[in-house]
């Protein structure tokens, strides 16, 4: 089979490999649509993300070797022993996170707080290949109502939908957003669905203010042209919002806001509330903890998004309540394209994309695969 395999950092070459063995608990799955997460899309250029290490160290191991590939929509064509949830012609999704299932947290049922696990795409091959051997543990899944596209979206919402959860957004609550990329039109959404108030979200670009409008905010703030904190206080009584999702800063290389958005949140958060830091940056940070004790602010970081955030993702986009399509700016068709998914996805400023690039990899028929579902 063909198989994407990374040689080091910026090299990734169309390979002919042996097919994957399929193995108890596992299934053996065709991938169908797939997406180069924003992390996977800056590790695979050497950019210092999270986990940078741990690929670095495989790159010099290892290589060439099969990496990333944990957003996905794939056919399951055949399942190993003692598989009961997914059968053979289902389509799945997966969360990249699996429990280890030895740890004392695994042991005792709270395998969300697992984090000896492998990852897909990170210690376990992932999906930019013709075929992949996948966990059961790891999958979902996915109703008939959800396109092969969006599919290939539900890892990401889970963990979206995992911060809005670790937030505890009430009722009623307002609710900020800084950066309307894929992950902070997901938490519009979902904090909408979970019943938040005042819902404000805040660009630089023009067409991400607008789908955010579209996809429910009351408020989409321009930041080139207001004041996000004036506006946010003036929106909130003065106060503030009761919760902030930081989703925009990194490096303003890949086209994002560096570190100004975190310490607009901070200030336009209000005293006592809460601030969910979603973003990842790369390198140390100087924050003045002070301001956040005098304030009594919580920062507070996203859990991991475990198989029941997963299943969820299903029903709210199989049920309307998250809609995915109209962040799906960038779909190229074939596996070759792979390269080309990576480069628009590390760089989606200059691509004015909004989710990553998604490559199809099922393009025309003689495949052999059961009937072809939709795509975006
Ligand atoms: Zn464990």
């Amino acid at each position: 089979m063909k198989a994407w395999r990374f040689y080091r950092f910026g090299d990734l070459r169309l390979d002919e490999v042996p097919e994957p063995a399929l193995a108890p608990g596992h299934v053996l799955a065709r991938p169908l649509v797939v997406q180069p997460s924003v992390t996977e899309a800056q590790l695979a250029i050497g950019v210092r993300t999270l986990a940078y290490e741990k690929i670095r160290r495989r790159l010099e191991t290892e290589a060439p070797v099969q990496l990333f590939g944990h957003e996905f929509c794939a056919r399951v064509l055949a399942v190993g022993e003692g598989v009961t949830r997914v059968r053979p012609g289902d389509r799945v999704a997966a969360r990249a996170k699996l429990p280890c299932g030895r740890c004392g947290p695994c042991g005792s049922g709270r395998d969300e707080l697992c984090r000896r696990g492998p990852i897909i795409g990170f210690d376990l091959p992932g999906c930019f290949a013709e075929l992949a051997v996948l966990p059961e543990i790891a999958l979902v899944k996915v109703d008939d109502r959800i396109s092969d596209g969006e599919a290939a979206c539900l890892q990401s919402l889970s963990d979206s939908l995992a911060a809005v959860e670790t937030a505890g957004v009430a009722r009623g609550d307002s609710v900020a957003i800084f950066g309307q990329g894929s992950m902070g039109l997901e938490c519009l959404q979902v904090a909408r669905a979970r019943g938040a108030g005042l819902l404000i979200t805040v660009d630089v670009r023009e067409e991400a203010c607008r789908i955010s409008k579209d996809l429910g905010a009351d408020q989409a703030i321009d930041a080139t042209r207001t004041d996000p904190v004036a506006a946010i206080r003036e929106l909130t009584g003065g106060e503030g919002a009761d919760v902030i999702f930081e989703c925009a800063g990194g490096s303003p290389k890949q086209g994002l806001a560096g570190t100004r958005t975190l310490a607009q949140a901070i200030d336009a958060v209000r005293a006592g509330g809460k601030l969910v830091g979603v973003s990842w940056f790369g390198h140390p940070l100087e924050v003045d903890i002070d301001l956040l004790r005098e304030r009594s602010l919580r920062y507070l970081f996203p859990d991991i998004s475990t198989l029941a955030h997963l299943e969820e993702t299903v029903r709210l986009v199989a049920t309307g309540q998250v809609r995915l399509r109209p962040v799906i700016t960038h779909v190229l068709p074939g596996i070759e394209r792979v390269p080309e998914a990576f480069e628009i996805t590390a760089n989606k400023g200059a691509h004015r994309a909004i989710n990553p690039a998604q490559v199809v990899f099922e393009t025309g028929s003689g495949s052999g695969a059961p009937r072809s579902s939709r795509t975006p």
